[in-house]
């Protein structure tokens, strides 16, 4: 069955390349021509990833991302006009996996498509097994993560991220390896991106964020996961 692609654009133009291009991968693809009807689309029919242009007439794509958000996992891939750290920082606190900044080359846009679907599926898939530390367990098969016997909802790419630190515990994992291990090998994304994703994912299992017990920093290195 091919996967179900929204493309939510309101610059015709755009919207049929992006949707000649991902037909032509073999996607199903449908055209949103703005934020409401996006998010009718997602309602309506199983949806597996989303191209969300940011400016957009009615509901903006950052709103859209957040709504989506607090009801689904399928990767978003936020589309931008702007080339603005800020706008990317946003769209990834918003919930978004992935950014591209217009102009965009299509066989970029296609290939991160294609690792973001690709990862969904691996990390649907898990592995049958169980890691614990303190009160955080992570049962890999079911892709939950618990605290103190709370489920957390965390977006994908936390997940993974939670599951790598605590795989490796009390080892000191570089923001290289979390890119490689988490990203795989979309080499564009940048190591700002990591320290968004560990905020959020402190957010969510830290009793304190701003003092964690769990997820912490290592200076001028990267992350570990705290022994108990
Ligand atoms: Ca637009």
């Amino acid at each position: 069955m091919s996967a179900r692609v929204i493309v939510v654009e309101d610059e015709e133009d755009i919207a049929t390349l992006m949707k000649h291009n991902l037909l032509a991968e073999g996607y199903s693809v449908e055209v949103c021509e703005d934020g409401v009807m996006a998010l009718d689309a997602v309602r309506r029919e199983v949806c597996d990833l989303m191209l969300l242009d940011v400016m957009l007439p009615r509901v903006d794509g950052k709103e859209v991302c957040r709504a989506i958000r607090r009801d689904y996992d399928f990767p978003i891939i936020m589309v931008s006009a702007r080339s603005g750290e800020v706008d990317k920082v946003i769209g990834l606190e918003m919930g978004a996996d992935d950014y591209i900044t217009k102009p965009f080359s299509i066989l970029e846009l296609v290939a991160r498509v294609r690792s973001a679907l690709r990862r969904a599926a691996g990390e649907a898939r898990g592995k049958d097994e169980i890691l614990r530390a303190g009160n955080i367990v992570l049962d890999r098969a079911r892709h939950e993560a618990r605290v103190a016997g709370r489920v957390v909802d965390l977006r994908p790419k936390e997940f993974s991220l939670l599951e790598i630190l605590l795989a490796n515990k009390g080892r000191v994992l570089d923001r290289d390896s979390l890119l490689e291990k988490v990203w795989g090998e979309d080499e564009y994304i940048d190591r700002g991106t990591i320290d968004v994703h560990i905020r959020r994912l402190r957010e969510k299992i830290e009793e304190d964020p701003g003092s964690p017990r769990y997820v912490l920093t290592v200076r001028g290195v990267g992350y570990k996961f705290g022994m108990e």
